[in-house]
Parts: structure tokens; C-alpha cells; sequence
């Protein structure tokens, strides 16, 4: 179609979700000569401490825990070879309801359409041709979750750049599979189910539109989830081993909401129609 190579950009929250959802499409795109730039919103400074120390505990020190989540962040982009790694640094927000939500700089508290125009300008510098990010509940809930679905959905409508824009999902068929492995391992799952204040995970699978197979990838998904091994939220998936985690996680999933190309669905390459 043209000279320039095809470029994928994932919009992500703190360090280590590029990881899980996406660490198999950001390998495989890299292998096959894709640019791939990943967009990390939040300097992670609500996360675990060095030594495990949890955030709200005594000597958790926001600052310590950046400069360690930077690094952890750096060798994640190595194992994954992601071409562009561009950080936005606003402050983690915590989970809804911390304080921390309303600290100043925190990216909950950050109008969207300033930090919007910043992703806007990024997006306007790599041209993607293909946008990831999460739905509108952040995956479950996570107000920088959220605030990143916001600020990518704005940035996309600003600039009207990307073809193609996906969210990641989990197909429900998949929990009941990941339920199983996670009592092996020791790991209470419930059952994902809608409340009030939650929607339900995931979706069944008739409504996932993008099935990407990133088998081929999952050494260096899972040495990208261990460079982030100080996060206890991820250290139950490194219990797998790399084998039983590449058969849990070698597929990723999506659902497609904006798409100029009219490839026909279910497809398997977020490429489709661009190639
Ligand atoms: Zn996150």
C-alpha cells in the first residue's frame, strides 16, 4: 500500500499492563517489522514498594517506587522490543475511592482533554495505523484505566488518524479455564459477575471481533510480565512457569470499534485490510 512500515500504538495505564493484555501483539507486530509504540500513561507510584511494601503502609515511598517501575518498565519495552516507548508521567491514581484519586498531577484528576491534546500530538508524530487501549470500564474498574479509554478515545477523535481502534477484552469462555489454573496455583478467582457498580469482565465470545494468536510470542510475554515481578498483583501469573502461562494467555483478544478498512469479522491480525 505504501513505503511506510505499518504502526501499532498501545495506550496503557501504569507500567506492567502493557504486559498482560498486550504483550503478545507488541512481540509479534515488532517481529514482523510493525512500529510499535507504547504509550504508558502513569508513573506507577501506587504500586508496590521495593521490598513489597504496600502503598498506604509505612515507608512506602512514591518516589522510590517510580524509579523502580521506570526500569521495571524499560526492560519490559526491551523483552517485548517495542520500537517507541513514550511516557505521559502523570501521578498513579490508586484504586477508586484512595485519596490519591484527587492528588494533584494524579491522571484521575487530570482534565481529559489536556491530557487528550498530549496523546493527540503523539498520535499526529507515529501516525498508528492501528490504536489499542481499554473499554470505556477500564477492563474492571481502574480509574486510570479509564481516564487512559478517555483520553485515547478523544485523541482518536481529534486527530482521525487510526484506521483501525480495538479494546482489549477476555473472551468469558476463557475464565472459567483461568479459574481452574488459578486454584492450581493457589490463586482465589471468583466467577466474573455484573454488580451495580461493576459490569461483568470480558465478553462473551460472540461479541470478541479480533482472536490474534501470539503462541509463537510467549517467552517474551512472560519475560515481559517478570520484569515487573516487584507487583505482587502479577507475581500469581509468573507461578504459572512459562509453558502453562503461554497456553492461559498465547491468545489475545479484542473488540474492534472503529474500522475504516471493512475487513470482515471475526478477523485474526489487528492488521487486517491494511496489509
Ligand atoms: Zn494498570
Amino acid at each position: 500500500m505504501t513505503d511506510r512500515s505499518l504502526t501499532l500504538m498501545a495506550v496503557h495505564a501504569h507500567p506492567d499492563d502493557e504486559a498482560t493484555s498486550t504483550g503478545g501483539v507488541l512481540a509479534r507486530y515488532a517481529a514482523e517489522g510493525v512500529t510499535t509504540v507504547l504509550v504508558t500513561c502513569t508513573d506507577g507510584g501506587c504500586g508496590d514498594g521495593p521490598g513489597g511494601i504496600k502503598p498506604g503502609d509505612p515507608g512506602h515511598d512514591p518516589k522510590a517506587v517510580v524509579e523502580m517501575r521506570r526500569a521495571e518498565l524499560a526492560a519490559s519495552c526491551e523483552a517485548l522490543k517495542v520500537t517507541h516507548l513514550e511516557t505521559l508521567d502523570y501521578g498513579d491514581s490508586g484504586m477508586m475511592g484512595w485519596a490519591t484519586n484527587e492528588a494533584p498531577g494524579a491522571f484521575w484528576n487530570t482534565p481529559v482533554a489536556e491530557a487528550a491534546d498530549r496523546l493527540a500530538e503523539l498520535i499526529r508524530r507515529y501516525r498508528p495505523d492501528v490504536v489499542v487501549t481499554y473499554d470505556e470500564n477500564g477492563f474492571y474498574g481502574h480509574p486510570d484505566h479509564i481516564q487512559a479509554h478517555r483520553i485515547t478515545m478523544a485523541a482518536v477523535e481529534q486527530t482521525g488518524i487510526p484506521a483501525k481502534v480495538y479494546w482489549t477484552t477476555v473472551p468469558r469462555s476463557a475464565f472459567q479455564q483461568f479459574g481452574t489454573v488459578m486454584k492450581e496455583i493457589g490463586v482465589e478467582f471468583p466467577e466474573p459477575e455484573a454488580t451495580d457498580e461493576m459490569p461483568a469482565l470480558g465478553l462473551p465470545d460472540d461479541e470478541i471481533t479480533t482472536w490474534v494468536d501470539t503462541s509463537g510470542y510467549g517467552g517474551q510475554k512472560f519475560a515481559s510480565l517478570a520484569a515487573h515481578a516487584s507487583q505482587a498483583e502479577n507475581i500469581f501469573f509468573l507461578r504459572l512457569g512459562q509453558e502453562r502461562f503461554t497456553e492461559l494467555m498465547g491468545m489475545e483478544t479484542f473488540v474492534r470499534v472503529r474500522d475504516t478498512t471493512g475487513a470482515a469479522t471475526p478477523e485474526d491480525d489487528l492488521f487486517a485490510g491494511l496489509r
